[in-house]
């Protein structure tokens, strides 16, 4: 099963395609994960993204696409691909389409995460990452543990937060977000493939939402 978890950023698409990775057997395809690699990699294309990732811009068609083929071509996942973050444009998801139909992969569906922007705004500016496993921690709901142990990989870990998880670089990316990704929401439903869940429900509650929505 390959599914797209679509939603602006803050919706909770990491947190749930943890859960489905977990769950299923998933592959998780984070294209934003990629990108961070990508910039700590020193190569000239890491240069390049990083300005454009701080500034909460959305990075070249080109190279997102690029990343997700050289990962769909080289590996095997077993239970599927969730695609995470991917695609934000247009463009995106036909190049996602065609590359499906070329390695003769289905996708099942498209699980659209609905939140108000308020929710996103006091969840971005809270939340921070496992620097081991990526787990996530929101400092209201799920505050960093006193004794700095990750609950989800139990080891003693630095904990960071984005360089993009600040108000301003947010604006722009909420802005990206509903100009250039939200009209995938009727391309998909046109296709009929789309699914929309509660994505301000809690996590649990969320999961089993999309849980009853990919049957
Ligand atoms: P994310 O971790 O999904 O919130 O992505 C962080 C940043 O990486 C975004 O604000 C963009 O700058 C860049 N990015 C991630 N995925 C894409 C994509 N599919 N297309 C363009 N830029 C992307």
């Amino acid at each position: 099963m390959n599914i797209i978890l679509l939603g602006p950023p803050g919706a909770g698409k990491g947190t749930q395609a943890r859960i489905l990775v977990e769950g299923r057997n998933m592959v998780q395809l984070s294209t934003g994960d990629m990108l961070r690699d990508a910039r700590t990699s020193g190569t000239e294309m890491g240069k390049m993204v990083a300005e454009v990732m701080d500034k909460g811009h959305l990075v070249t068609d080109e190279i997102v696409i690029g990343l997700i083929r050289e990962k769909l071509t080289s590996g095997q996942a077993g239970g599927g691909y969730i695609f995470d973050g991917f695609p934000r444009t247009l463009a995106q998801a036909d190049a996602l389409g065609a590359l499906l139909a070329e390695l003769g992969e289905p996708l099942d569906a498209v699980i659209e995460m609905q939140v108000d922007d308020a929710a996103l705004v006091s969840r971005i500016t809270a939340r921070s990452t496992c620097g081991n496993c990526g787990e996530v921690y929101n400092d209201n709901t799920k505050p960093i543990p006193a004794d700095q142990v990750c609950t989800s990989c139990g080891q003693k870990a630095e904990f960071k937060r984005r360089a993009d998880d600040n108000e301003e670089s947010l604006k722009t990316r909420l802005l990206a977000y509903y100009k250039q990704t939200s009209p995938l929401i009727g391309y998909y439903y046109a296709k009929g493939s789309l699914k929309s869940v509660d994505g301000l429900a809690s996590m649990d509650e969320v999961s089993a939402s999309i849980a009853g929505a990919l049957g």
